[in-house]
């Protein structure tokens, strides 16, 4: 077998160097070898993946799809408000037909106003009850189930001797409805630089799989490159690759708008979930295409159509030989975000599969970016880089990821630089900085007053907020090691703490911590004032 990452250019792979440097390690450049980092994409898609595709590691297509419907939707709903639309004049028009001949075309008039609908202009037929409304020579016109809104329309204006603006209302529609199809260029691929890229692009959307933005899953990325059963498939903006600056250079790379990731085993074949949104037809066709070229390159065998499921429940199957099996599809991830269970699903099945339970964990191993190591610990499924090769810390203030130097101790915990000044409070008696949250406030109270009939909360108490050491700071401050407690009376457990001048090992040691000067704070003695 051959080793895929001879086959990767020299360019290329400088390039993927360069990303990992610049979006997973953070800049450094001294992260294991990219041909290391590859071995583990080698041998899962060198399993069978690199043979479906007819070795290679990309290939293109083009595909005619329809636009998903909620997209069309949006844009007829939009005519529906625009005052100047033929669509807006012509439901006006047509409102006011209805009441003014409501008399003659009898009871169910009003229902004809179902007609001129959003939704069911985009189904192109009526669903609903059926009715019946009366023409002015005696007719009826029968409206039922399948009928297309827009002949019915006419028919009812014909009998009426015409409307305004229906013409113009029938050509807006259909101007709409013709844009359902679209044609464009989609890719497979297995290269590892599309599964590092998967969700970026300069488009404007992003998912938490984005390697540049700190996605918060980003690590799945991985696992999905190392994967041996998922491809990504995508439809690049054309004539728009995206631009990026990693490790001093610039690149470019294609530039994804739509994306999704596709699961490929001799049992089943199925998408997981498009981005930025979903086009159940876009899944529908990759699931065909991968189904011939498994056919083709793999020799293996599935039923033709697709099916619609959900991964929490048995469905029953009828394969096209004509056996029936209750299968049930459950998908299973390691670190990786698993879509199932957030949309509906559509599959290809294998011809062999039988009733039961299929278990897939398209998980392929984790790795550290930096080391290359597939046994490592992380923190969070954001981190490309294992424990052991991050220096960098959480600031527990803020949460900003930080490194070496700009790491800020305080009170045994650590922080960034700004946080560290919104908290850092220097201390006098120990002379070092500490958590102002972890101050205790000490009163500074005259000789003779009890501590019982001092007013603490009064304006003018002279109270410092210092971190509280006891021991031998206080002894080189003091003549003891602590300062007094007094309990507030009736308040359980709330303490004050004072000291007294009489405490200080030397008076000026008060000017030092109390910002006041002891001649102002102690009283003058009253026989010198005499003199
Ligand atoms: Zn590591
Ligand atoms: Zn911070």
């Amino acid at each position: 077998m051959t080793d895929l990452r001879t086959l990767l250019s020299k360019e290329e792979k400088t390039m993927m160097s360069d990303y990992v440097t610049q979006f997973a390690t953070d800049g450094d450049s001294d992260h294991a070898d990219i041909d290391y980092l590859l071995r583990c994409w080698n041998t899962a898609k060198g399993n069978y993946l690199y043979k479906l595709f007819g070795e290679k590691f990309q290939i293109k297509k083009t595909l005619v799809y329809n636009k998903p419907e909620d997209k069309l939707y949006d844009e007829l709903q939009r005519k529906f408000n625009d005052w100047n639309s033929a669509c807006y004049n012509f439901r006006r028009t047509f409102d006011r037909f209805l009441w003014e001949n409501r008399i003659t075309l009898g009871n169910d008039y009003y229902k004809l106003q179902l007609l001129v609908d959003v939704e069911r202009l985009i189904k192109t037929t009526y669903e609903d009850d059926e009715f019946s409304v009366n023409t002015p020579d005696g007719r009826t016109i029968k409206v039922q189930k399948g009928c297309r809104p827009m002949r019915i329309i006419s028919k009812v204006a014909k009998a009426y001797g015409g409307l305004n603006g229906l013409e113009e209302f029938q050509n807006e529609v259909s101007v709409i409805l013709t844009q359902k199809k679209l044609t464009g260029e989609m890719t497979l691929s297995i290269h590892p630089m599309d599964y590092m890229t998967m969700s970026h692009n300069d488009l404007g959307w992003s998912s938490c799989m984005d390697w540049t933005d700190q996605g918060c899953y980003r690590r799945g990325t991985i696992e999905m490159m190392n994967s041996n059963c998922v491809v990504v498939a995508y439809l690049a903006a054309e004539n728009n690759d995206m631009s990026f600056y990693a490790g001093r250079h610039s690149y470019t790379w294609n530039n994804k708008k739509w994306r999704e990731l596709f699961i490929v085993t001799p049992e089943v074949i199925t998408g997981v979930k498009g981005y930025p949104y979903q086009n159940s037809d876009l899944v529908k066709l990759v699931n065909s295409w991968l189904r011939e070229l498994a056919e083709e390159n793999l020799g293996w065998h599935y039923d033709k159509e697709n099916v619609k499921y959900d991964h929490r429940t048995t469905f029953s199957h009828k394969h096209d030989n004509g056996e029936w099996a209750d299968i049930r599809l459950n998908f299973e991830t390691n670190t990786m975000y698993n879509d199932f269970g957030t949309i509906s699903h559509y599959a290809i099945i294998g011809s062999h599969v039988t009733s039961g339970t299929l278990y897939t964990n398209y998980s392929g191993d984790e790795m550290c970016m930096m080391c290359g190591s597939t046994d490592a610990y992380f923190d969070g499924e954001g981190s490309l880089v294992c424990n052991n090769c991050d220096d960098s810390t959480c600031c527990e203030c803020c949460g900003d990821r930080i490194r070496g130097d700009d790491v800020y101790e305080l009170d045994g915990s650590y922080y960034c630089c700004s946080c560290y000044e919104d908290r850092a409070y220097y201390d006098v008696m120990d002379e070092c900085d500490h958590d102002i949250n972890n101050t205790t406030a000490i009163y500074l109270l005259p000789e003779d007053v009890d501590p019982a009939d001092y007013d603490f909360g009064a304006w003018g108490a002279v109270r410092k907020d210092l971190y509280y050491t006891t021991g031998r700071v206080w002894r080189r401050w003091f003549n003891t090691t602590e300062a007094a407690e007094y309990k507030v009376p009736g308040t359980w457990g709330k303490i004050r703490y004072y000291v007294k001048p009489s405490m200080f090992n030397n008076i000026e040691n008060i000017e030092t911590i109390f910002d006041v000067s002891w001649e102002d704070y102690i009283p003058a003695d009253p026989e010198e004032e005499d003199e």
